[in-house]
């Protein structure tokens, strides 16, 4: 469950536009034909919350482990090199063996594996864009967005949890960070 200070977090990452709202246009590589995903083990209702309310393609292929994409992310407390190119080689052979050119990376908070390595929830910005680093430089010609599910629970009545899905731009929240001119440079001025 997110506390007040981490939701007040999240409208600041709307303004600064690193989470958007779903809407029809930026929503469109979710309903392609095909396409795979990487998601993480312990967030799979969220996965149902799209199909039904995005119609996103339920045909898409699937690859999840307990962490998601973070896996592939060099700041991740779990990262593990060789569990990671294992998993990238796996994916490459995977997606050009189906013709894919399209992968999604799911993320999610509160997320079981970042809190148990006890990240702190904003960190996931930094392990989104190490993760995309990671995957760019291993698949060229492969699109790759990313989204974000935030679940909040509420106990006023029974307990209700609520799904928000956005899309995720982590590289809106590195900008201007000098701390992050490191991540910038690795992504060839791509950003
Ligand atoms: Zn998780």
């Amino acid at each position: 469950m997110l506390t007040l200070k981490e939701a007040e977090f999240l409208e600041e990452w709307k303004e600064r536009r690193i989470i958007e709202m779903l809407t029809l246009e930026n929503t469109v590589f979710l309903k392609k034909e095909v396409s795979a995903d990487v998601r993480c083990s312990d967030g799979r209702q969220s996965y149902e919350y799209i199909e039904e309310h995005w119609h996103a393609n339920p045909q898409n292929d699937h690859n999840g482990w307990y962490g998601g994409p973070a896996v592939f992310a060099k700041s991740y407390k779990g990262y593990n090199e060789i569990g990671a190119i294992l998993r990238v080689e796996n994916l490459v052979e995977g997606i050009t063996a189906r013709g894919i050119n399209s992968l999604i990376l799911w993320w999610h908070l509160p997320c079981g594996m970042l809190t148990s390595y006890r990240h702190k929830p904003e960190e996931i910005i930094t392990l989104a864009v190490e993760a995309e680093i990671f995957l760019r430089s291993r698949m060229k010609d492969v699109e790759i967005h990313q989204c974000l599910n935030i679940r909040r629970e509420s106990k006023k009545a029974g307990v209700h949890q609520s799904h928000r899905i956005f899309c995720f731009n982590p590289w809106a929240g590195i900008k201007n960070s000098f701390s992050n001119v490191g991540l910038l440079e690795q992504s060839n001025g791509t950003y």
